[in-house]
């Protein structure tokens, strides 16, 4: 039974202050959720507050929106993993679309990182999806299957385990277009296909796959009851502490199960 990972992808959004009264509202309304995994994504600069505020709590983890390959050296503006693990982080989220489209992030670069990341131990949630043109050129599997091929090569089973795949289509991202419980569902099952061709079927079964784009907690539900479906990477809906609680517990409900 794979455990149910929800994510808040906060982007750049949230100062220090925000920070420290979104975790302090977020454990009020949780209470216990403890058969469910929850990261939380500040922008770096509100990293070190929120770990300071989850203090020793096992179930919240920290994670961040990037991390450079290298371990050092002069490449101004960017951290490496260790930076990261400093600070608690536990996670990192790499190739999200928008840095694939904003700052030209490819697969080989996605690739270097989810390496650089598992060398240091921290987990990557590897990020994959098609644009909707692709989408409506019958090119979803294609597009899939490259980004998951070229973004976990060179990686031993064991790595590729302890990573979280999130699919994220592109036209669902930040639109308030969520796709369809069938429409994620059936990318999903191709996702784990193809982790299986990749690694082993057996590995391919552990791997969890969060959906991502226009979660809500009135949507979170139904598309987490799928069968591939192993949680959720929220944006928008993650910046309020009392609707991502409500995501949360949607995901916790569907565990008690
Ligand atoms: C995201 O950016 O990872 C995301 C899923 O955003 P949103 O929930 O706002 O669509």
């Amino acid at each position: 039974m794979r455990k149910k990972i929800v994510a808040a992808n906060w982007k750049m959004n949230m100062t220090q202050a925000e920070a420290a009264s979104f975790v302090d509202t977020l454990l009020r309304e949780l209470g216990d959720a403890n058969d469910v995994e929850v990261v939380i994504v500040p922008p770096f600069t509100a990293i070190a507050k929120v770990s300071e505020a989850l203090g020793a709590l096992e179930n919240i983890k920290v994670g961040a929106q990037n991390m450079y390959w290298e371990k050092s050296g002069a490449f101004t503006g960017e951290i490496s993993a260790a930076m990261l693990r400093e600070l608690f982080v536990r996670y990192v989220v790499l190739g999200h679309s928008e840095r694939r489209m904003l700052l030209g992030e490819t697969d080989e670069i996605v690739n270097r990182k989810v390496r650089a990341a598992h060398e240091a131990s921290l987990h990557p949630i590897l990020c994959v999806g098609e644009t909707l043109e692709q989408r409506e050129n019958g090119r979803v599997e294609e597009v899939l299957s490259t980004q998951l091929r070229g973004s976990l090569a060179g990686l031993g089973v064991k790595e590729i385990q302890e990573t979280v795949v999130a699919y994220e289509p592109v036209w669902a991202i930040g639109t308030g277009k969520t796709a369809s419980a069938e429409q994620a569902q059936e990318a999903h099952a191709f996702i784990r296909r193809t982790l299986a061709e990749i690694a082993d079927e057996g590995t391919s079964n552990k791997i969890r796959i969060q959906y991502g784009g226009s979660v809500k907690p009135d949507n979170a539900r139904t598309l987490m009851t799928q069968p591939d479906i192993d949680g959720a990477l929220v944006g928008g809906a993650s910046l309020d502490p009392r609707s991502f609680a409500q995501i949360v517990q949607g995901a916790a409900a569907l565990a008690e199960k």
